[in-house]
């Protein structure tokens, strides 16, 4: 495992060697990640393997894996848990280029380069929950509410539209 320097690395050179890059970073020293996380405590550990495709072209499978703390979007709280991604990517030389193989995210390398801690936070970013929830009912039931779930009588365990449903099928019967 290495960490600390970020330098981009030439991503044609380790695809031409099939190589598998190991990093680590705190999760701190991702600046975009500070905005979707509770606090920014934990490391984020990922791994780069580098490959070609059938067309010669630079292609690397990136998987990230971290324990984060999120805050739950229910009831305000922080909770601890996993992230864990992974996704095909191809190095491509600008963003007007379109990767040859739409499965694969298209990553622009200017000069064949990219710095390995933007294609983690990236990662990161592409799978990490939009409304992050703690799952626990008791828990989110207990806690004070946000001003604006003053309405949300029900159960934690229910979906905000659940509710409307009850009451579009009650307005029917009448
Ligand atoms: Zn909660």
């Amino acid at each position: 495992m290495t960490s600390g320097s970020d330098e981009p690395v030439d991503c044609e050179r380790w695809a031409s060697e099939r190589a598998t890059l190991d990093r680590e970073y705190p999760l701190a020293d991702l600046p975009r990640l500070r905005d979707v996380l509770a606090d920014p405590g934990g490391t984020l550990r990922a791994r780069f393997e580098f490959a070609r495709d059938a067309r010669g072209r630079a292609i690397a499978t990136v998987t990230i894996e971290a324990t984060a703390r999120w805050r739950c979007e229910r009831c305000g709280l922080s909770f601890e848990r996993p992230l864990r991604s992974s996704s095909d990517v191809e190095f491509v030389a600008d963003e007007r280029a379109e990767p040859s193989d739409g499965d694969r995210e298209p990553v622009v390398a200017p000069g064949g380069r990219v710095r390995l801690a933007d294609l983690a936070e990236e990662e990161f970013l592409l799978a990490a929950p939009l409304a992050p929830s703690c799952d626990e009912p008791e828990r989110c039931a207990r806690a004070p509410r946000p001003a604006r779930e003053s309405v949300a009588a029900a159960p934690a365990t229910r979906r905000p539209f659940d509710g409307l449903r009850d009451l579009l099928q009650k307005t029917d019967r009448t």
